[in-house]
């Protein structure tokens, strides 16, 4: 049974409950998570405050890059054993659940070295004048993470804020906590004092809703569904709050004619079947230009008929969905698209040693999907791939444009005058040309626009988010 970890050390849960942890690979219980409370929250918040006051927030940046360096370390010595965790809790395949593990390792390293190139500025102002800038940390800073790529997000968001000074209260998604909790415990092993980092497990609407509330809280870094953000963004506005917001998206992958359609196809088919298109950033629209239209669909069905879904442990190319629900609300979306006579070009294979009480889903390519259907405007979260034609920049540019999302597209030309055109019109926080990376690594600053969220993470953005900037004016005569 897994405990919250608050203050470097195992703490139970004062509701004296717990939530059952389900392999997604089977549909069957293995573990028990606390299920934490406003209480817990309470505690881990002081522990946090306490920290702050006392220890980390007052250690030399060179330090807290020390520390973290080596967390990374640890990390990336203990990766085929997050690996296994992650694999488990998430039904993640063994390659993806152990690039997980190394991108977060990878987040550590990048913070480590940033630390203490955080500098302020001096500014020219009047005479008799000396005026500079501070960035300091908030202090407590809340993270709510959720299932989909829980080493991951916790890397991007609890590395940059730790790196900048602050210390962390994590709420992670109740059907992804196993990987972090032990992550904790490594930290606390690379010398992180007691309660710069706490995770407190449970459910969203009791321990979320807490850390969100909480008064001490003085950031918070929410990654998830747009109705979740929208009410943590309410809770933050309440108390004028900061927050990050890291949502959805229905990313465009625009292919035109003159594209390199060897090296487009894999990245297209990677882009919305990587974790089982559980993925925010997932390439889940594909638009393509007219004269390659059914040449292109023809390649895309190919490839998609080779996919095989199955066991994580299995390490084929795509694992389970993460439960019963999601594995609904795709079915749910498929039978709209029979309903509106949306074409299933083509599908992967779910493997015969899949068991049946696992959450199972092959991969689907569906062709003329109309540009105001669901299937092209909601995030599906799973591996559907909706195709539609245009003809061409000006359309490409609507339909790419024409949902509420903005978090990641991907254009493939070989035009350079129209790679930067579309770059600069479409709407959205990434923008992929050639490639499509999925969000990117650390260095590549990530967030979305419209209802994508606000805020970014990653690179040296993340760092000015968690800190807030102090203006000194010094009038010396
Ligand atoms: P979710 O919004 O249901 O849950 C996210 C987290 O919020 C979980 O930890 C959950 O316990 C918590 N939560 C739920 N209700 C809450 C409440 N009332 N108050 C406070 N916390 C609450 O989302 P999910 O099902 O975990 O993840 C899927 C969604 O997240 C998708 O829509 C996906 O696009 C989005 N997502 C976005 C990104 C990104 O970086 N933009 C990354 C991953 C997932």
């Amino acid at each position: 049974m897994q405990l919250h970890f608050i203050a470097n050390g195992g703490v139970a849960s004062t509701s004296g409950r717990t939530i059952a942890v389900i392999d997604p690979s089977d549909g069957q219980p293995f573990d028990e998570i606390q299920r934490g409370t406003p209480e817990d929250i309470d505690a881990a918040v002081q522990a946090a405050r306490q920290c702050f006051d006392s220890v980390w927030g007052r250690t030399a940046p060179a330090e807290r890059g020390r520390v973290l360096m080596r967390l990374s370390m640890l990390v990336t010595q203990h990766a085929d054993e997050l690996a296994t965790l992650e694999q488990r809790d998430c039904g993640k395949p063994t390659r993806q659940a152990r690039a997980d593990a190394l991108a977060l390792a990878r987040y550590f390293e990048f913070y480590a070295g940033a630390c203490d190139k955080l500098h302020g500025e001096t500014i020219p102002y009047q005479e008799g004048f000396s005026v500079l800038t501070w960035r300091e940390p908030h202090g407590v800073t809340g993270h709510i993470v959720p299932w989909n790529y829980p080493m991951q997000i916790f890397g991007r968001c609890v590395g940059a804020a730790l790196a900048a000074g602050n210390v962390c209260v994590v709420k992670p998604s109740e059907d992804a906590c196993l990987s972090l909790l032990r992550v904790a415990r490594l930290a606390a092993e690379a010398g992180l004092p007691a309660g710069a980092l706490n995770v407190v497990t449970g459910y969203g609407h009791e321990v979320g809703e807490a850390l969100a509330r909480h008064p001490d809280v003085q950031h918070l870094s929410f990654t998830g569904s747009p109705r979740v953000g929208t009410l943590i963004a309410q809770a933050a506005a309440e108390r004028h709050c900061p927050v990050t917001l890291e949502l959805g998206g229905k990313s465009p992958q625009i292919v035109f004619a003159d594209a390199d359609l060897d090296a487009a196809v894999p990245s297209l088919v990677n882009a919305i079947v990587q974790n089982a298109g559980q993925t925010c950033s997932a390439g889940s629209r594909v638009l393509i230009e007219q004269p390659i239209y059914e040449p292109l669909l023809e390649r895309l069905a190919q490839a998609f008929e080779a996919l095989r879904v199955g066991p994580a442990a299995m390490d084929l190319d795509l694992g389970p969905l993460i439960r019963q629900s999601q594995q609904q609300r795709v079915w749910d979306f498929l039978s709209d698209a029979q309903v509106a006579g949306i074409p299933v070009l083509a599908q992967g294979t779910v493997v015969d040693e899949a068991p049946e009480t696992g959450f199972y889903q092959a991969p689907t390519l569906l062709r003329d999907v109309p540009p105001q259907h669901r299937l092209a405007q909601e995030e599906i979260f799973g591996p559907v791939l909706a195709a539609m034609p245009f003809d061409g920049e000006e359309q490409a540019m609507q339909l790419a444009n024409g949902t509420r999302y903005g978090l990641v597209a991907g254009v493939w030309t070989r035009d350079g005058a129209r790679q930067l055109r579309m770059a600069r019109r479409l709407a959205s926080g990434q923008v992929f040309v050639n490639n499509y990376g999925a969000g990117g690594g650390v260095e590549l600053p990530f967030g979305g626009v419209k209802s994508s969220g606000h805020g970014r993470e990653k690179g040296f953005e993340a760092l000015y988010g968690f800190t807030t900037l102090k203006t000194v004016a010094i009038r010396h005569g």
